[in-house]
């Protein structure tokens, strides 16, 4: 009988076993299943922290698939490249993978299943990242979504496929093909010596996140709706970091959140939200993949945002402006990789309002520094509070930084646990932001704290004049 020849899966955003269609289809077809990611492009351009990450998660995978006697492949290159490489070489008939949606990844698979096509091998993509593809849910004209609460009332009662459990075993072929050295990628190197600072945050493999759903199923979806919204407790999932990364699915994140709902959990209904939230900013990268680098609306484009005084920029991403939920906020991403939504929203207002920086510098800075980095959801919370994005917050609702830590940090929790300067007894996690910043910062928590960059009232009043002036243009 003929040997069934091998099939290649090729992980990139999907790195975990369970409910995992394209891994279930490889091991379906009945012959060895070669997983393999690929260090290409879309790696090397990922911040700092991202990439680091990227490497905990992939040390994890490869010993997830270990223990099921299998192997995480890793190679270095173009993927369009690589791939035809590595089907020559095991004799692979199969390519399995999970579909991504930014530009760069689309035209990237669309080349590389050409190109299998091409020779006779089978090219096979799955959704496994999100709940509703972006071209499954239209409005009622057939166009897409660019408002976020008739897409939620458009897909709220769908059904969304039960998850499917990891297969029980992965086949393995009579001979691996070589693998490169997760170690030789120095993957987290731009990470210095934040990354020890940085790795007891993080929440790292399928194990951990199902372990963390769990926790915030029993404890924290009844409470979430109102928990959600306070900076210094633990109110929400803490999901982000393993949705994008794919150690967990949505799916798997939906249906716990349905269980929770039926069982009569007060904020559930809340949570699933939030989730759509994702995929509302999947529906739009998708649809207008220019949100990722230009205003969503075009008429923001003479609007006076600057790249900042360099000067002043360094104190926002150091978080040294003088204003404590700001520089609080700013100080939790650079220790955990990871901020508040409520804080993003409030470092995001006062970059681009109170000092009329231009929201790209901020979402870069983001990228760099974030370990639950996507880009969907960075590009659109960033044009959302800046104004020029879908459905987004209007220009004119600036954040007050100092009254919303009043409203929400009332007992000053958030801001104890990440300033240092000015403190008796300064908190663990607030002193832990020093060892992780560039000694050439020449930070040090004995320091005073900073003045303020700008007046929050003078810095509003700026900010609404720029805009009443951009109406008078347009
Ligand atoms: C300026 C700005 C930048 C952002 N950048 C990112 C980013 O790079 N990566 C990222 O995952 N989220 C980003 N968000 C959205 C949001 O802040 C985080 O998803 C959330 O803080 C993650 O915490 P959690 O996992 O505990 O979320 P939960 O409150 O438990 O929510 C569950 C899941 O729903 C999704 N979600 C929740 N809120 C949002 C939202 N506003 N937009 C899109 N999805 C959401 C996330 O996948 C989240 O894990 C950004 C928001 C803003 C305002």
């Amino acid at each position: 009988m003929e040997q069934k020849r091998a099939t290649l899966l090729w992980l990139r955003r999907d790195l975990r076993l369970g409910d995992h269609p394209a891994l279930l289809a490889a091991c379906a077809r009945g012959g060895p299943v070669i997983p393999v990611f690929i260090h290409d492009a879309s790696v090397a351009r990922l911040g700092a922290a991202a990439k680091w990450r990227l490497g905990l998660s992939l040390g994890q995978l490869a010993r997830d698939l270990a223990a099921r006697g299998s192997r995480l492949i890793l190679r270095r290159g173009d993927a369009r490249a690589v791939i035809p490489a590595l089907v020559a070489e095991t004799g692979a008939r199969a390519v399995h993978w999970s579909r991504l949606y930014d530009p760069q990844a689309i035209a990237r698979d669309r080349d590389v299943k050409a190109a299998l096509k091409e020779a006779g091998i089978e090219a096979q993509s799955h959704n496994s990242h999100l709940l509703f593809e972006p071209w499954t849910v239209e409005t009622g004209t057939g166009g897409f979504y660019r408002v976020y609460s008739p897409m939620w009332r458009a897909v709220k009662d769908r059904e969304v496929p039960a998850p499917q459990a990891a297969p029980p075993r992965i086949p393995a072929p009579e001979t691996w093909p070589d693998s490169e050295a997760l170690d030789d990628w120095r993957i987290g190197a731009a990470m210095d010596r934040g990354a020890a600072v940085c790795a007891p945050h993080q929440c790292v493999g399928e194990a951990a996140a199902l372990d963390r759903l769990g926790a915030f199923v029993a404890h924290g979806i009844g409470p979430y709706k109102e928990a959600r919204n306070t900076p210094g407790i633990a109110g929400t999932s803490g999901l982000s970091e393993n949705l994008t990364y794919g150690e967990i699915s949505p799916r798997t994140c939906w249906h716990a959140g349905l269980v929770a709902l039926h069982e009569g959990a007060q904020g559930a209904e809340h949570w699933l939200k939030e989730l759509v939230w994702r995929e509302f900013a999947y529906h739009l990268m998708y649809h207008t993949p220019e949100i990722l680098t230009r205003n969503w609306r075009p008429e923001w484009d003479a609007f006076p945002w600057s790249d900042g005084e360099a000067g002043a920029v360094l104190r926002w991403k150091q978080g040294r402006t003088g204003v404590p939920f700001v520089d609080a906020a700013m100080r939790e991403m650079y220790v955990t990789g990871k901020m508040h939504n409520r804080a993003r929203m409030n470092v995001a207002s006062y970059l681009t309002k109170h000092m009329m920086v231009h929201w790209r510098v901020g979402m870069d800075w983001f990228a760099d520094c974030l370990t639950d980095w996507d880009p969907a959801s960075n590009a659109m919370g960033w044009q959302w509070v800046a104004g020029c994005g879908p459905d987004a917050a209007p220009y004119f609702r600036i954040f007050n930084p100092e009254t919303q830590l009043a409203r929400f940090d009332p007992e000053g929790a958030y801001a104890r646990a990440w300033i240092a300067e000015g403190q008796a007894r300064p908190s663990a996690s607030a002193l832990s932001y020093f060892d992780a910043v560039p000694r050439s910062w020449g930070l040090d928590p004995g320091d005073p704290y900073p003045a303020p960059l700008i007046g929050l009232a003078e810095g509003r009043r700026r900010a609404l004049a720029a805009y009443e002036q951009r109406e008078v243009r347009t």
